[in-house]
């Protein structure tokens, strides 16, 4: 564990996770993608009271939740995260719009149910405070322990970025907004829950956000002929050679969605038929 304050820690991982202790209770900020790095996590931090705080829902994050609750821990979250972490069905349910395919069923998509509860339930102790950065996820939160900051998936580290080429996110705007929220707020350590945990965030934020500025330009430039969602997804992966599997084809059709419809509050694209996009005249 890294030690980033008197009595907070990060464990890395594919998913950072945040510990701090304070009131002899242990709270922990999201609890990593696999069963394997909870139970870990589960015997660094021993016995005693436990409190998991999610950001959001994603399966990423929320992987650790059961193996937690089934040490005596409640799971506290945003209202809408919570229907999502009590109900992992329904990541694969809104990213396919139906019933999921097989691809969306593994674990990736699909976590362990674990009961949370809202923010609203808990009184945390004064050192916390809950900063709401949506756009990544419908109500992602941040965590703030004294001087540190836990991002969650607000902004990405920049290999993390290069590793996946594009940042995930359902609301394009939001997702600008929280960046923008973030960089305000001084902190001494910021800690996204994928990267490297820093003392000036700004230049991964300031890529985070061209990333999804280069995407925003790539899908109305591929309106510039008429296409339907798939299509516009299809053309971007092929000219920005991003690798698609069964499953994250459906997570990339999300984010691509996402671009539309941003790009429709601004008036530059419009449905002219049913499912059929183009640069608005
Ligand atoms: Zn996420």
């Amino acid at each position: 564990m890294n030690k980033l304050g008197n009595d907070i820690w990060m464990k890395g991982g594919s998913t950072n996770v945040g510990i701090a202790n304070f009131d002899d209770i242990v709270y922990i900020i999201d609890t990593g993608s696999n069963a394997k790095f909870a139970k870990e996590l589960l015997l660094e931090i021993g016995k005693g009271q436990k409190i998991v705080l999610n950001t959001h829902s994603h399966a990423d994050h929320i992987q650790g939740n059961r193996i937690f609750e089934n040490a005596g821990a409640k799971v506290y979250a945003s209202d809408l995260e919570v229907p999502f972490i009590r109900n992992p069905q329904l990541e694969g349910f809104y990213l396919y719009g139906a019933k999921s395919p097989k691809a969306l069923k593994l674990s990736f998509y699909k976590a362990k149910s674990s009961n949370a509860h809202p923010f609203s339930e808990i009184i945390l102790p004064s050192q916390f405070e809950l900063i709401s950065l949506p756009g990544h996820s419908l109500e992602m939160t941040a965590v703030k322990v004294e001087d540190v900051i836990f991002c969650g998936d607000a902004y990405f580290g920049s290999t993390v970025l290069e590793k996946y080429s594009y940042p995930y996110l359902v609301d394009v705007k939001k997702f600008l907004d929280s960046l923008t929220i973030l960089e305000k707020i001084d902190s001494k350590w910021y800690v996204p829950s994928h990267g490297e945990p820093t003392d000036d965030p700004h230049e991964d934020i300031e890529k985070t956000r061209a990333t999804v500025d280069n995407f925003v330009n790539a899908t109305l430039e591929s309106l510039n002929t008429q296409k339907y969602v798939e299509e516009v997804c299809s053309h971007i992966s092929q000219k920005m050679s991003i690798q698609l599997s069964l499953g994250t084809f459906y997570l990339f059709r999300s984010f691509i969605s996402a671009n539309l419809s941003y790009l429709e509050t601004l008036k530059e694209v419009e449905q002219i038929t049913p499912g059929l996009w183009q640069k608005a005249n």
